[in-house]
């Protein structure tokens, strides 16, 4: 099937806010419009920008954090940026809150392998771990606008306060933010809490609990 004109004229204002107006075509990942070689499609847009310098952060990153998981994932887990362990390995969410996360989805029967795809608003960890700056964040969110438009996922679970805030661009409580499905450009949003807060305060597995609970019935629903 070859791609509407209005899918075109969207396809080529992505990429002038991703890459300005010197106007990238790669022919092999044209297919963006009709592919469903999703995973050939995300390696290569990975392979454009894991070089970025858009930001200070590029020069204080050791890896940049691109993300893992199933290219056709149902979710999207989404974090803030990356910590020390994943500036290192390059991966997301390997370290100790990582290795939590990985158990949460066994008991909703995924993993990151199976139909999760797993990344950052931030590709690059702030030094000491601050939080973003609003700079970065308009810089770094069109890198994972284009992740979604590749996965299309079903359902994104933005995983702690500052993921759910910096999404919505709002300035609310995590408890306010929890327990709604908000919109993110058009695809399902929930906010749960980060897993290192879990580790911190395990009373927060509760309520955690309760929100992969929904999380697995809408998914479930969707199929
Ligand atoms: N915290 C995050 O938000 N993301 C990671 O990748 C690791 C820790």
């Amino acid at each position: 099937m070859s791609p509407r004109s209005d899918d075109v004229r969207r396809y080529l204002r992505q990429n002038q806010e991703l890459f300005g107006d010197e106007l990238f075509l790669d022919l092999k990942s044209q297919n963006v419009l009709t592919s469903k070689n999703n995973n050939t499609d995300l390696s290569s847009f990975e392979k454009e920008i894991f070089v970025c310098q858009k930001c200070s952060l590029g020069s204080t990153r050791s890896k940049f954090v691109f993300g893992v998981g199933d290219p056709d994932a149902s979710l999207l887990l989404v974090g803030e940026a990356p910590g020390a362990e994943e500036d290192k390995k390059g991966e997301p969410f390997v370290g100790r809150a990582g290795k939590l996360l990985d158990k949460i989805l066994t008991a909703i029967g995924r993993s990151r392998e199976k139909d999760v795809y797993i990344c950052n608003v931030l590709k690059c960890r702030p030094p000491n771990n601050r939080d973003p700056l609003r700079s970065e964040v308009e810089q770094c969110e069109l890198y994972l606008l284009h992740q979604i438009r590749l996965i299309k996922p079903s359902l994104i679970l933005a995983l702690g306060r500052v993921a759910g805030q910096t999404l919505l661009n709002v300035d609310k409580s995590l408890k306010s933010l929890r327990n709604t499905f908000h919109d993110y450009h058009g695809t399902p949003l929930m906010v749960t809490y980060h897993p290192a807060a879990l580790l911190r305060n395990p009373d927060l597995k509760r309520p955690t609990w309760d929100d992969f609970k929904i999380v697995k019935e809408f998914l479930e629903k969707k199929n």
